[in-house]
């Protein structure tokens, strides 16, 4: 049995929140000096708890059981978005540090210990999930030469700051037997449902689409409705389509987004020439995504056989949906179980750390509520009463997943 300490959880996460603090929220951008020192922190405070502990070349904060062979692996991210939330990627940082303390505390003798992780730049400053990448030896050095940040600097001068550091940590299959993550679910479902647990079934996929339509400008006042060529309706009768057609080919949980429909030239008396929209949609399953855009490309195609206006459209994201291992969503329901705790299945609509190292070895996700659904803003919060609950389940999975692995 892992018995954390609420308080001492609660603690940690608020001193975490000073470095950076803006408002009610922080502004801790990946490989910044904030960023930096807060990894130091971090580092310091699992030493304490008993790990070897170090910051690598990328920035990745690791602390690392020295009594056993093998652990799991338990972490998230401490950089945040600018203007970020104090919780988003702190949360399951510390959950990892308050159970690797409390798990020491222990004496914990199976053979099978906990590894922390604080990943850097899951947000993407410079490179998303650039800490989790590395970890699992999935970057080359090119990108990292080419990345750089919105503003414009590069990620290879940002790296300068830890460029004493040692060798970046890799992740090692016969060590590491399985990674969880715990996260804000930074979605309004686990609140509207009154669960306080989320257990996420996958990561989802993402298929992002430009879509344009070539049309013809004329006078609006003096051309027939007949006789014109608008690229801006033929956008609009297939966004139409979309919405009847995609709730009943897509899952329960499919997600679509026109984030942006533009016309050109853009007047109230012009007929636009030129439609372009981009249309995105996202689902944890590769079938389910393949429907959906099969559907979509023969939409566009019939659109534009039909005429008069020619529309084409061209993929220019393809992100693979992850699966999590269902038997550790298992163990984190039996364990919520244990404690009362009705769980929530759902996937993850946003992109984790997760994503990446549950193509390398056993990953499972949890979720504890975000407040009015908010993240990426100072205003996201969860109450501490759920913080401390989330962290008391995942700590009890842990000594289950622990449990199995030590069996075997
Ligand atoms: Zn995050």
């Amino acid at each position: 049995m892992i018995e954390i300490d609420g308080a001492r959880l609660l603690n940690d996460l608020r001193t975490l929140a000073n470095f950076g603090k803006a408002g009610t929220g922080v502004d801790r951008i990946a490989l910044s000096p904030l960023d930096i020192e807060a990894r130091r922190w971090l580092v310091g405070r699992l030493a304490e708890a008993g790990l070897e502990a170090g910051l690598d070349r990328v920035g990745n904060a690791y602390g690392r059981d020295p009594t056993t062979s093998r652990a799991i692996l338990i972490g998230s991210h401490t950089d945040t978005v600018p203007m970020g939330g104090w919780l988003d990627g702190a949360l399951g940082v510390i959950y990892a540090l308050e159970i690797a303390r409390a798990f020491r505390a222990t004496g914990g003798s199976s053979g099978v210990g906990i590894d922390v992780i604080s990943f850097e730049d899951e947000e993407g400053t410079y490179l998303p999930c650039l800490g989790s990448r590395s970890f699992c030896n999935d970057v080359t050095d090119a990108e990292i030469s080419a990345a750089q940040s919105k503003t414009g600097d590069r990620l290879s001068e940002a790296l300068m700051r830890t460029k004493d550091e040692p060798a970046p940590f890799r992740l090692d299959p016969a060590r590491h037997v399985a990674y969880l993550e715990a996260h804000i679910e930074q979605g309004p479902r686990l609140e509207a449902a009154g669960r306080r647990i989320g257990i996420v079934t996958g990561l989802v996929g993402i298929r992002r689409f430009r879509i344009l339509a070539h049309g013809q400008a004329d006078h609006a006042g003096t051309t027939p409705m007949d006789m014109r060529k608008d690229a801006g309706a033929a956008l609009f009768r297939l966004a139409s389509r979309i919405a009847t057609t995609f709730p009943k080919i897509g899952s329960a949980e499919t997600v679509w987004n026109i984030g942006s429909m533009t016309l050109r030239p853009g007047a109230a008396n012009v007929v636009p020439s030129e439609a372009e929209m981009v249309f995105e949609f996202r689902d944890t399953q590769t079938a389910t995504l393949d429907v959906l855009e099969r559907h979509l490309l023969e939409w566009v195609a019939e659109s534009s056989n039909a005429g008069p206006v020619t529309v084409t459209a061209q993929a220019t994201t393809r992100i693979p949906p992850t699966a999590m291992t269902p038997a550790i969503g298992d163990a984190i329901a039996t364990a919520a179980a244990d404690y009362g705790e009705q769980t929530m299945s759902l996937p993850s609509g946003a992109g984790h750390d997760a994503m990446v190292l549950g193509r390398f070895i056993p990953s499972a996700m949890m979720f504890v509520p975000s407040i009015g659904g908010r993240s990426h803003d100072i205003t996201e919060n969860t109450s501490d009463a759920d913080i401390v609950a989330g962290c008391r389940v995942l700590a009890s999975a842990v000594g289950r997943v622990i449990a199995t692995a030590a069996a075997r």
